[in-house]
């Protein structure tokens, strides 16, 4: 049976800000938001991947601002499915491209890091190689969604951006990358959030990999509800997220990711005081689908939610790290 997918359309949110969803594959996590910031100079909040690009010029023509209208380009963060079509828009009307320095390398190169950071950390999560090599396969796949592109201004904290008719806050809010932020409307009360905040799923925090020797340093699941808590004392009125639909209640929100966060630590730490495994062991048990060939970057993914959570725990004296051929092993206090 043949289905008509409708052509995604821009609607308004707000008075001269408008949304378009464009697919992405999969289910989780879901279309990827795009916003438009009509004013005397207009701005793209995103741009979702490559493939939808022509869906997106569709979209702005037929709202009245073709693509050759767009000034300039705001990335929330330095994953494919927010900047992947930003090097062909910018390319056919001359826009320049915004992000925050510590996502740049990954919009620039479309890697976070280099490849050979990601293959030690598989390794020392105690990852198969056959499973290794099909995660970096993974990797190159998910980087058909992008191509690379340059960015010609790197945003910083605190600083103002021109958002159409409207004057945004740069808000850094590292956690689900180190380079994911939120843009605040501060007088209107409204809230960009990328996928830092989103409804319907809890943020992944994912393993920042930069300047590591033996694991790495930088908390992700700490730093992303530091910048959750941000957030919260800025208590925006609405909040538009990078998937899903918009929130008006964050705090519901927040206790949701709470508890799973809760949840996840609790079932770790009784894994890790259980026996000795390496965090792919634990992430092997936390997510049962994992042995699907299906799933490749799922290793990564849940290799990295379980590191993450073992951070914490280190931090907070239940378990210490320890090291066998250099293998990760953490044990129970
Ligand atoms: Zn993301
Ligand atoms: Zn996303």
């Amino acid at each position: 049976m043949s289905s008509i997918r409708q052509k995604p359309k821009f609607r308004k949110i707000y008075p001269n800000i408008f949304r378009v969803s464009l697919p992405l594959p999969g289910a989780s996590p879901g279309p990827v938001n795009v916003y438009l910031f009509k004013g005397e100079k207009n701005v793209l909040l995103d741009t979702g991947p490559k493939q939808t690009v022509n869906l997106l010029e569709g979209a702005l023509a037929e709202i009245g601002c073709p693509v050759s209208a767009v000034s300039s380009i705001i990335l929330t963060h330095g994953h494919p499915d927010h900047y992947g079509g930003a090097y062909k828009l910018s390319q056919q009307s001359g826009a320049e491209v915004k992000a925050h320095e510590d996502d740049k390398r990954a919009v620039e190169t479309g890697w976070d890091v280099p490849v050979a950071k990601i293959w030690k950390f598989l390794r020392v999560m105690g990852v198969p190689l056959h499973f290794r090599i099909a995660s970096l396969v993974a990797g190159f796949l998910l980087n058909q969604m992008v191509d690379r592109c340059r960015i010609s201004h790197t945003l910083c904290d605190g600083e103002k951006v021109s958002m159409g008719s409207y004057t945004g806050t740069v808000i850094s809010t590292p956690g689900h990358s180190r380079g994911s932020i939120c843009i605040y409307l501060e007088e209107e009360g409204v809230l960009f959030s990328g996928d830092h905040i989103l409804e319907h799923i809890s943020p992944n925090p994912i393993v920042m990999l930069d300047n590591f020797n033996s694991l790495p340093k930088r908390q992700s699941q700490i730093e992303f509800y530091s910048s959750i808590d941000r957030i919260k004392r800025l208590n925006p009125r609405m909040i538009y997220p990078g998937h899903g639909r918009e929130i008006t209640d964050l705090l519901p929100v927040i206790e949701k990711y709470r508890s799973r966060f809760e949840e996840r630590q609790e079932e770790i730490y009784s894994i890790v005081s259980s026996r000795d495994c390496t965090a792919y062991e634990i992430a092997k048990q936390v997510f049962p689908n994992l042995s699907s060939i299906m799933f490749f970057l799922d290793i990564f993914l849940s290799v990295s939610e379980v590191f993450t959570h073992l951070q914490v725990l280190e931090k907070d004296k239940k378990v210490v790290f320890c090291f066998k051929n250099g293998r990760l092993f953490p044990r129970a206090i």
